[in-house]
This record gives structure tokens, sequence and C-alpha cells, in this order.
């Protein structure tokens, strides 16, 4: 424990929460400190595992009353690592996990701990689901608060689309309800504003009726890939919303699924997702497999939540990731050709380039409704450097770097702040657009002194 802390200020705060407290004294300190993202070690002076309301007011007023930064946890999947602090007080809310659907109402109240595989589970026991990410155990606090893209972004818009309301801890300590009707101000900010307003304890999402999915990638020669995705951006913007088709650049994973001759080969891939009625998904796949150089076609009838869990198993947490991002509106040939000239560059198997379509649902509503400026998009382009050996540390930031910024003049500005590391304030500012000033004055009433900050920050308007 850092010396700012007075031991019996912690012993009391501890015996407050209903959950407990994690010391940098206690033996299970590194795990439970512990990121998805290894390349970020930081080690809080405090981890208060809440189990409750109670404990997240507790450690709130305890943080504030402290002086101490205070980060927000949920799945820990941030890739700057803003779900922890260096001597601060990390909230942790792994412990608010109940989930409760109302098949009838089609909603779900969740928990602001759980992880998008408990949501999938819990909600496709009833043939329902909300869009959420690619891998289960992200956090759905990050994910949803942030934006939330998908498998489902076409059909049933984004994440942040789908949140009906919120119960919010703020930065007195107050417990407040964000909706249509209370603190409208604050719903309309928690749609995409991150961790900014106040702790989220339990969000209401509506749910879809999405239950058995046509899903899975098709892989084509590397050398095929600039005829692909001069295919792609046209056919996707066409195609009916029940498809869903991120396009990656990636190498086949050694794993028993896939033949072992394609193994690690560096491919250009798509990972459909179709969600209309079974017979339909022939149809909507044709043209695609008809397309050149196609080396494996994967697709089949699955469960949603398998099609959400299914990259888990590359993706462990305690691999480095350095991811760069932008909003995307166009693809032109020369981006393309450059596109191409770094997948060939891709410097381990796990690293990566996504494509993720956010055009269909994800743009009908206005760029002003939510604070997700960038409706005029049609996909969130990522680079994620990721490898397991922290000895790649170097290779896998030079090539998102170089890769981000050899496309960014091609992009529409900003990016999808879930999706970035910390780049400066700038950058926070170009992602929201023309929402920031209004999210800073929202900022301002909700959290004037700016507690929490450790976050893509939004810095209250003065
Ligand atoms: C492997 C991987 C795959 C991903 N795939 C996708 C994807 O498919 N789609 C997508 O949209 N994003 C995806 N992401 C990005 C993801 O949305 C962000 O990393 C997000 O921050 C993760 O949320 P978390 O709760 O796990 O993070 P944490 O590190 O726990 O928290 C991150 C930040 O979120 C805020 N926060 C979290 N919970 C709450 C809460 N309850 N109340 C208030 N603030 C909160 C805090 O500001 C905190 O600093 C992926 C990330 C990884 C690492």
């Amino acid at each position: 424990m850092t010396e700012i802390l007075d031991t019996a200020h912690v012993d009391g705060f501890a015996a407050q929460l209903h959950g407990g407290v994690t010391r940098p004294t206690d033996p299970d300190y590194d795990e439970v400190r512990a990121l998805y993202n290894a390349m970020i070690d930081k080690r809080p002076a405090l981890i208060a595992r809440c189990a409750d309301v109670d404990d997240v007011v507790a450690s709130v007023n305890f943080g504030r009353e402290q002086g101490l930064e205070i980060a927000i946890r949920c799945g820990g999947h941030n890739g700057p690592g803003l779900g922890s602090v260096d001597n601060g007080l990390v909230i942790d809310l792994s412990g608010l996990k109940t989930i409760t659907v109302d098949p009838d109402a089609k909603t779900a109240a969740i928990g602001g701990g759980c992880l998008f595989g408990d949501i999938d589970a819990a909600t496709h026991e009833h043939g329902l689901a909300t869009p959420g990410g690619i891998i289960s155990t992200t956090g759905a606090g990050g994910l949803i608060l942030g934006g939330g893209i998908g498998h489902l972004s076409r059909k049933c818009g984004l994440s942040i689309d789908n949140i009906l309301g919120a119960q919010v801890v703020l930065a007195d300590g107050s417990v407040v309800n964000a909706n249509e009707n209370e603190n409208d101000d604050l719903y309309w900010a928690l749609r995409g504003g991150g961790g900014n307003f106040g702790v989220v304890t339990q969000l209401t999402m509506r749910l879809h009726p999405v239950s058995m999915v046509v899903a899975g990638p098709m892989f084509w020669e590397l050398e095929r890939s600039a005829d692909l995705l001069r295919w792609y951006r046209e056919f996707i913007l066409d195609a009916p919303e029940d498809l869903n088709g991120f396009f990656a650049f990636m190498s086949v994973p050694p794993a028993p699924l896939f033949p072992e001759e394609l193994h690690l080969r560096k491919v250009a891939a798509i990972a459909w997702c179709w969600t209309g009625p079974e017979e339909g998904a022939a149809d909507a796949l044709a043209e695609a497999r008809a397309q050149d150089g196609l080396l494996l076609d994967g697709v089949q009838t699955m469960p949603l939540p398998a099609l959400q869990s299914a990259f888990d198993g590359i993706y462990p947490a305690g691999d480095q990731w350095y991811w760069r991002a932008d909003f995307v509106e166009t693809i032109p040939d020369e981006a393309i050709e450059k596109h191409v000239e770094w997948a060939e560059k891709m410097p381990t198997w796990k690293s990566t380039m996504h494509l993720y379509p956010i055009d269909g649902a994800a743009r009908r509503l206005g760029p002003t409704d939510t604070p997700w400026g960038y409706r005029n998009a049609n996909w969130g382009s990522v680079m994620a450097g990721v490898d397991s050996d922290p000895a790649n540390v170097d290779a896998i930031g030079a090539w998102s770097r170089g890769y981000h910024e050899a496309l960014h003049p091609y992009s529409a500005g900003g990016a999808y702040v879930n999706m970035m590391m910390e780049e400066g304030q700038d950058r926070v500012e170009a992602s929201y657009g023309e929402n920031y000033e209004r999210l800073a004055k929202i900022k301002a009433k909700y959290d004037p002194a700016n507690l929490f900050h450790v976050n893509q920050n939004i810095r209250p308007a003065s």
C-alpha cells in the first residue's frame, strides 16, 4: 500500500464492504490486478472488489475523500489499461453480475460487472440477444458504454443504441437513474461517453430475437486481397442487414479446427454472420463464395453465443496488445494498395486488421442522437498488433502505428474510443467530433472535479 494511505482508514473502508479489498501485500494481489493486455503493468494502491451498489458508493466516497485516483474496472480488456491505475483505487465491478431477462418486454437488466459471455448465456436461453463484441470475455461495462461494435451491428445497431436505461453512482456518491424520463442528459452522455460520468452499476438493454445464426469465417489467398477488398467495399453496403461480415487480414490460427496446411498462412478473411432465415444464407453468401482465391469456407449454423466466443481461444488474457483505429467512410483504391502492403508485413500470427461494418442499423441514428459522432462512417477499422511474447512488443507497436499512419489520411477523422491506446486529448475530441462540447458540459454537471478521469477523458467544460 502506498504511504499516502493510512492503514486504519483502509481497514475501516474494507470493513464497510460486502465484497473485499485487495492490497499490495495480499498474496493474490498480482492475480487480481492483472489486466487482459499484459503490456500494461499497473500497481494500484487498493482494489475494491465490490459486491453490490452499496460497495460502489462506499468506494467512490472513499476514493474521493482520500484524494485517490480512481479507475473503474469491468472486464479489464481495455487496450491501454484504463480499468486500472498506478497508486490509486480500482473499483472492480466483477462482483456485480446479476442478469435479469424479461422475455416479454425483450429487455435485460445487467450488472455493471458482467462479461459479454454472461449476457449471451442468459439471453440466449430465451432466444434473444443484445449486440456485443466478438470475444466473450470482454467486459460489457466498457464495451457497451464506449459504443459496442460486433456481429449484430448491421442488424441491431451499436450496443449504445440498445441502452434503455442505467443506474449510476455519481462522483458525489449519489445513486441515480438515467433514461428517457430521468436525467436525460446523463442518459444521452452514457451512450458512448464511456466511464466519464460515473460508475454504471446496472444497464437495461433492448433484446432482439436472434438465436441461431449461419456464421463463420471464409479465408482467401492474401495475393487476391486487393480484388477481394474492392468487391467487399461495395457488396457489404448493399447487403441485407441480416448479413454482417467484417473484413480481416490475419494468419490462420494453428488450431485443429483448420487444415494443417493452412496453419499460420497470412490470409484475407471475412467473418460472416447471417441472422435471417437459415435457408436464405446460401443466397446471401453466394457472391462471396464466388470470389477468386477462396481457401476455406468455415460458415455453418451455430448458436449466436458460439459465434460470439469463437475467437476466445486465439486471444486469451495475457498477450501483448497495441491498437490503432479509425472511422472509415470510403475505401478508395489507393487505400486498398496500402492495406495490402501492410497486411503482408503483419509481424506476428496474432496480429490482425479488422474493418467492422457500422452501416445498416448502426447508421440509422443521427450524428447528435448519441455521443457517437460518426454515423456517416461505414466501418470502424482497427490495426491490432498482438503477441504472447513480450520480446515482440516493439515490433507489434511499430506495425500497428505504421499501418495506421499509412491509412489515416483515408479515414473520416476520429476513431472508436474503445479501440484506441492513450493517444492524447486531441484524438479523444476528434473521436466525439461535434458532440464533444455537449459531453464536456454534461461532465461539468455530473463530475465537475473530473474524479472519473482514468478513461478516454472528457474534460469538464469550464
Ligand atoms: C480481445 C478484445 C476484443 C475486443 N472486441 C471488441 C468488439 O468486438 N467490439 C467492441 O466494440 N469492442 C471490442 N473490444 C474493445 C473493448 O470494447 C474495450 O477494450 C473496452 O474498454 C473493454 O471493456 P472492459 O469492461 O473489459 O474494460 P475495463 O478495462 O474493465 O474498463 C475500461 C474502461 O471502461 C469503463 N467502464 C467499464 N465498466 C464500467 C462501468 N460499469 N461503469 C462505468 N465505466 C465503466 C471505465 O472507464 C474503464 O476505464 C475488444 C477488446 C479486446 C481486448
